[in-house]
């Protein structure tokens, strides 16, 4: 049971209203797709799920363990595996997971494994690749897999579906154009073949603000639940889920000329207040943020980091700050914060909040 005084609170409410916000703006029959791979972007994927559950058409993973994990803990919805692996096939089987097959090697192993097991159309997810070269077959491959499927009633195209390249940039709305029609043509000769309809999707968060057309039976929305849109103005429409707070340990006064932390980086030129937080880089708190350059809240003012981020442990300066050793810190609590420390880390707030490691306390509430 992990009881770390370190907790990243994940807000509820905030989950709900960020979903309905996109919601309004699709069509009340296109299905929703949460997507809660990386422990639901560094929170807590089995809690989150548990909580949307009744709220969401389909879960996605990226691997099949986190879809094991989902399982477990009782997760009865659909669940794709985005990225599974030919190992992985008889445990996605097992745990009643679906995967997406991607290219004929992976394709052939399932077909194989399907046959041992005996299975009766059993749902798969085929990815075309429309140009972001990541996973996905070529859409000139479209003919030879229906070929394949049509020998076989062991499988069934639950979904067809592609992954935008450049969604967020609307600058790339050519490119972003022609990956819409190329899937769209595909799905169509696909539908044509198979002879039934399979769910068709390509829209992730950026997508559905920018391109609601696209947005087919179905879209995958992950980073738009966890409140951030593609620039400010979607981010402030959307409320920020991921609330990351601590306590302070310990307060000690440090004399002028003394240092503070490893590799003596800090070294005081005044007498200086510090604070000991119980959270380090290997909870995601870079280095980077260390002398200076990053901050945290206590008693809502602004103390920042003191010399290097250890392991386990920041130092604050909290000189000008009227607090006391167990008084509460906020590491983040807003979209802002967030921004803030991703900018100063040079990334986005993906990292920054798929950081944040399973070693700090996850509490949803709702
Ligand atoms: C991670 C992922 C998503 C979610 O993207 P967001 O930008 O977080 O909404 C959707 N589709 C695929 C294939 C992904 O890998």
């Amino acid at each position: 049971m992990n009881n770390h005084v370190t907790v990243l609170e994940i807000d509820g409410s905030a989950l709900t209203c960020n979903l309905h916000h996109f919601k309004e703006q699709l069509h009340p029959t296109t299905k929703i797709l949460a997507v809660v791979k990386a422990f639901g972007y560094g929170s807590d994927g089995v809690q989150i799920a548990r909580f949307l559950a009744d709220k969401v058409d389909y879960f996605a993973v990226a691997y099949a363990h986190e879809g094991i994990a989902l399982r477990e803990a009782g997760i009865k919805a659909p669940i794709l595996v985005l990225h599974p692996q030919i190992p992985n096939l008889v445990a996605i089987i097992n745990y009643c997971l679906e995967p997406n097959l991607y290219n004929f090697k992976i394709f052939n192993a399932f077909l194989k494994v399907a046959s041992q097991t005996a299975l009766q159309a059993y749902p798969i997810h085929i990815k075309l690749n429309t140009g972001l070269n990541r996973l996905g077959f070529s859409t000139n491959d479209v003919p030879s897999i229906l070929a394949q499927l049509k020998e076989t009633k062991l499988l069934k195209v639950q979904s067809l579906f592609s992954h935008l390249a450049v969604s967020e940039e609307l600058k790339e709305q050519a490119f972003t154009s022609q990956q819409i029609t190329k899937f769209s043509e595909s799905a169509q000769q696909f539908q044509t073949g198979l002879g039934y309809k399979p769910i068709l999707h390509i829209l992730n968060t950026s997508g559905v603000i920018n391109y609601p057309k696209a947005q087919f039976d179905m879209v995958r929305i992950g980073i738009g639940l966890y409140g951030f849109g593609n620039d400010e103005k979607e981010t402030n429409q959307l409320k920020n889920t991921h609330n990351l707070k601590s306590i302070i340990s310990q307060i000690h006064s440090i004399e002028p000329k003394e240092s503070v932390g490893y590799n003596r980086a800090f070294i005081a030129k005044k007498k200086t207040i510090t604070a000991t937080i119980p959270i380090g880089h290997a909870d995601g708190i870079s280095r980077k943020l260390g002398n200076g350059i990053g901050h945290v809240l206590i008693n809502g003012q602004k103390a920042s980091i003191i010399g290097n981020v250890c392991m386990d442990m920041i130092m604050v300066d909290i000189t000008t700050i009227d607090c006391a050793e167990g008084d509460e810190v906020i590491i983040f609590n807003s979209q802002d914060m967030i921004q803030e420390m991703a900018d100063a880390t040079a990334t986005i707030p993906y990292e920054t909040l798929t950081a944040i490691s399973q070693r700090v306390q996850k509490k949803l509430k709702s």
